[in-house]
């Protein structure tokens, strides 16, 4: 079954073809904005001269940090009457990364995901259930309109509240959900309190993305729900979700190569790889006018699986994401950097030097605990002033990633002092 049969399985030369065209009208938006143009005329690149995709490799790459220099609208490429939406990368406050669109931006998204959840078999007869937060974080809103456009009655339940989203699952029949792994994994146990077995419910289909996870977790919401589960990846730098789906043979990610040209490198020397070798994708928008990206680097590891897929889809397939080049971790779908949580530690006069995230699964949900040397044990004696110091770094690490810490602190010189390059971040989450 398929969404857009004639787009979706192009020959590779008309795909190649239609790459170019839009590269090449992507790159004169780009060079419109203040960031690229600045970009191209410091690189002496001519878009002009752009003839074949190979020369997509003379370009420098757009980092996350460019994003954030740029803030709040230095890579807008169309007159800001146009933008009709915004989205945030979840977890930072202040110098987010923001991602604009156009209403050609959020037609071609919504299509991109309606064309992404065809191919694993839903229909206009699906109740699709949305467990992904809505508001700044794409994966809510991103999914809804797809979904919609599909057909599907969509839910729109958003994160959280278990036992309303038990009995909307109940009541409305759900058939498919759009869920984290991990809250899939919860979802169940809470459902089996309720003294009821998920795999009884309807849920036959299950989208899970927005972190990394394992094929043994798969597996497990796949027996616990009796569903089949689609790998979604998907960030808002590329839209939201819909960026790269597993179709009906579960084997690889499909990456829409009418919306985006993939390549993959090595992230220290930067080449290129080829396909089947393992690096970091980085991907060029071909389809989007408000905010067009260039070689953006997602830092995400996977390789290009070689070979054609059986389902006649023709756009390349990514292996599951392996892992991240940088040191970005996913705690409860919200993307944070150790350096961050660092940031706001230093920032307070009674902390000391050492310190430690420890990340932990309790009942499938990640668990951030933060372990903080005190300079001195001066406060130690004081229960009043421990406390309130406590609340002010829990309410600042907040503010900052909106993710709650558990904290402990402690004397000086209890952590494990470091004798070499510190070890700040103890991962004993299994995924
Ligand atoms: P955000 O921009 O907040 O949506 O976060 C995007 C990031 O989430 C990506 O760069 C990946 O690191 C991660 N992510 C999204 N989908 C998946 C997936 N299916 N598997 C593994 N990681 C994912
Ligand atoms: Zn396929």
């Amino acid at each position: 079954m398929f969404w857009n049969e004639k787009s979706e399985t192009l020959d590779r030369a008309d795909l190649e073809k239609l790459q170019l065209q839009k590269l090449r009208e992507t790159l004169k938006l780009a060079a419109g904005t203040s960031f690229y143009g600045q970009l191209f005329a410091e690189n002496k690149i001519d878009i002009s001269k752009v003839t074949s995709l190979d020369h997509l490799k003379d370009f420098p790459f757009t980092k996350k940090t460019d994003l954030r220099t740029s803030y709040p609208d230095g890579m807008i490429a169309v007159d800001k009457k146009e933008i009709v939406r915004m989205h945030a990368s979840s977890g930072t406050t202040g110098k987010s990364t923001v991602i604009f669109y156009t209403q050609h931006d959020i037609d071609e998204w919504s299509d991109q995901v309606a064309r992404s959840l065809t191919a694993t078999g839903i229909t206009p007869n699906d109740v699709f259930q949305n467990m992904m937060g809505y508001g700044l974080f794409t994966g809510g809103l991103g999914m809804h309109l797809g979904a919609e456009r599909l057909g599907c009655m969509v839910i729109p339940a958003s994160t959280g509240n278990t036992l309303k989203q038990i009995q909307l699952m109940e009541d409305f029949h759900t058939t498919a959900m759009h869920i984290t792994p991990s809250y899939a994994l919860h979802l169940a146990d809470s459902i089996r309190e309720q003294g009821v077995d998920p795999a009884e419910l309807n849920v036959r289909k299950a989208f899970l993305g927005a972190e990394p996870y394992s094929v043994g977790v798969k597996h497990k919401v796949e027996e616990q729900w009796n569903l089949d589960a689609y790998n979604s990846y998907g960030m808002s730098e590329m839209n939201g979700p819909g960026v790269a789906f597993e179709c009906e043979y579960k084997d690889g990610m499909h990456l829409w190569e009418d919306f985006y040209i993939i390549e993959i490198i090595d992230p220290e020397t930067l080449e290129n790889l080829p396909d089947g070798e393992e690096g970091e994708l980085v991907l060029t928008h071909i389809n989007r006018r408000a905010m067009p990206l260039i070689r953006y680097r997602t830092r995400d590891l996977t390789r290009v699986i070689p070979g054609v897929c059986p389902c006649g889809r023709t756009h390349r397939r990514i292996d599951r994401i392996k892992g991240r080049s940088d040191d970005m971790l996913i705690v409860g779908g919200v993307n944070v950097f150790p350096s961050q949580i660092e940031t706001v530690l230093m920032k307070i006069p009674e902390v000391g030097n050492n310190y430690q995230i420890l990340l932990n699964r309790v009942n499938n949900l990640d668990r951030l605990n933060l372990k903080v040397e005190l300079k001195t044990n001066d406060l130690f004696g004081n229960e009043n002033e421990l406390r309130c110091l406590q609340s002010k770094i829990s309410a600042e690490v907040i503010a900052l990633i909106t993710v709650t810490p558990r904290l402990e602190l402690l004397s000086p010189g209890t952590l494990p002092a470091s004798t070499g390059k510190a070890v700040r971040v103890i991962d004993n989450r299994e995924i």
